[in-house]
């Protein structure tokens, strides 16, 4: 028997589309009733879907572009015309956006098909998308343990099989450290480069979406098709994006920066192993080894929650009962109305959110909180541009440990903020960041390491990713992926 279809590429699906050896509903039905009929069930990846839906976008796919018939999955955040938007938060239950955020509607013209919304912590507040209104994405290593998120339920369809790329959105980690748990690849864009317009905004200048996929090279198609000038998203860079289209032509001469002061303590020693294993594979590709130093991550944490939860306030102070979503019954005046719906409508973590936010910006510690936030962002920028005078890129962990239990960290918000100490500072600067799998432990859990560039260093990101992919130990990679047979050019 030949790979099945749903463990194949999206590169090797859109050239079978192409080429009218496989239909777009060929492609689309073999996550959901392969894998996707039993995995789903246990996992609960995905919150919106439905099969006429599904078989109209199948229908109307362009048999022509570079994702032609890929079935793709977006997290809930996005807005899309065909499948409710809800954020994953009852204040949004039931709502349909009347337009398509502008990465969806670059993936349908580049021939995708949406085939649903991915679950999410309630609007992308969390890292183990345990705060779902709808409950929880387990991972599917390992059914007692989380996703990672916010968005769990992306990384965890792209890690069974239902969809060989997703997408997700990246405020202080949510697409590499979900990757990370997963066992799959996580890419989250220099700040600008991909469309915010549509993707429901949390902390508006640290969002950006990212691509979760099973290739390094699945990772450059995709971003090649969303990335670009956006006139709807103020914040989109008017210059052209990077060409990533030489993600498979090596390392030979990068330097990679080694930040080992960042794990002498506290992390996993299985995660160490994997930055050591990703280090080797670089060096026997050509890459050197430089010793760097970076600003310890506990304090980008200690500034993201003041930025992120300030712009949130602000962000979410639209769900009021009055224009959108949900509204209390019977409330005696305006006032009460708002204070209803959003107790009604919230969830206990965003609400910790908004008040927090509320507060950091309220007159008398706006400077002391605030604006000592914001300047410690500008020491990490400053921080990072030093690292990159030394190197091209930077290998550290994506994560400090592997995938947590179900319950484990729920009631302690502060044990859940840390499970960002690694990722958060790239947002700070508006750096890319990506996930990397890197083989599975013992007991059978993915392990992942993360690689920063400089602005606009995706394409180095991606030569990095790819050369550790095929000088890695890819027999430990995670059992959907089928690296060399599922590429088109390799056969
Ligand atoms: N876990 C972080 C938070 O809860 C990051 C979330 C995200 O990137 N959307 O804010």
């Amino acid at each position: 028997m030949s790979t099945p279809l749903f463990k194949r590429s999206a590169a090797w699906i859109a050239a079978q589309v192409r080429a009218g050896a496989v239909t777009p509903t060929e492609a689309v039905d073999a996550g959901w009733d392969g894998p996707g009929a039993h995995w789903e069930h246990d996992v609960h990846a995905v919150v919106h879907t439905d099969r006429e839906a599904r078989q109209s976008g199948a229908d109307a796919a362009s048999t022509k572009g570079p994702l032609a018939g890929v079935p793709v999955l977006v997290k809930d955040n996005l807005c899309t015309v065909d499948y409710p938007t809800t954020c994953c938060s009852r204040v949004l239950a039931g709502w349909h956006a009347p337009y398509d955020a502008t990465v969806v509607a670059r993936l349908r013209e580049a021939g995708a098909v949406i085939v649903g919304k991915a679950n999410m912590d309630e609007f992308a507040m969390g890292s183990s998308t345990e705060f779902s209104c709808y409950g929880p994405t387990r991972n599917p290593w390992d059914l007692s343990r989380v996703s990672g998120g916010s968005s769990g339920g992306a990384a965890a369809a792209v890690a069974y099989g239902l969809v060989p790329v997703a997408l997700g959105s990246d405020t202080g980690g949510s697409v590499r450290q979900p990757a990370a748990f997963c066992g799959v690849y996580g890419l989250k864009p220099t700040y600008g480069r991909l469309s915010r317009y549509g993707l429901v905004a949390f902390g508006s200048s640290l969002d950006q979406v990212g691509v979760f996929a099973r290739h390094a090279g699945d990772v450059a198609l995709v971003y090649a098709a969303l990335a670009g000038h956006d006139p709807y998203d103020a914040t989109s860079r008017p210059d052209p994006a990077p060409d990533v289209s030489g993600w498979d032509t090596g390392v030979a001469g990068l330097r990679f920066g080694w930040p080992a002061n960042l794990w002498a303590h506290g992390v996993e020693p299985a995660l160490v192993d994997a930055l050591e294993r990703s280090a080797a594979a670089l060096e026997r590709a050509g890459a050197v080894r430089v010793p760097v130093e970076l600003l310890p991550g506990e304090a980008a944490v200690a500034a993201y929650y003041l930025v992120a939860t300030a712009e949130a306030s602000s962000n979410l102070a639209r769900f009021d009962g009055v224009r959108y979503g949900h509204r209390a019954a019977r409330a005696a005046d305006v006032k009460s109305l708002y204070v209803r719906s959003r107790s009604e409508g919230f969830g206990p973590e965003v609400q910790r959110r908004i008040l927090l936010g509320t507060y950091a910006l309220s007159a008398g510690y706006h400077d002391a909180y605030y604006l000592r936030a914001q300047k410690a962002r500008t020491r990490f920028r400053a921080d990072y541009a030093r690292a990159f005078a030394q190197c091209d890129f930077l290998l550290l962990p994506t994560t400090p440990t592997l995938p947590f239990k179900v319950g484990e960290k729920v009631d302690d918000p502060l044990a859940m903020y840390l499970s960002d100490v690694f990722t958060i500072g790239a947002n700070l600067a508006g750096i890319p960041g990506l996930s990397v799998p890197i083989g599975v432990t013992a007991e059978g859990l993915p392990t992942a390491v993360q690689l920063l560039g400089p602005e606009d260093g995706e394409p180095v990101l991606l030569r990095a990713a790819r050369a550790i992919e095929v000088n890695g130990d890819a027999a430990k990679l995670p059992r959907t992926h089928e690296t060399e047979a599922s590429w088109p050019s390799k056969r």
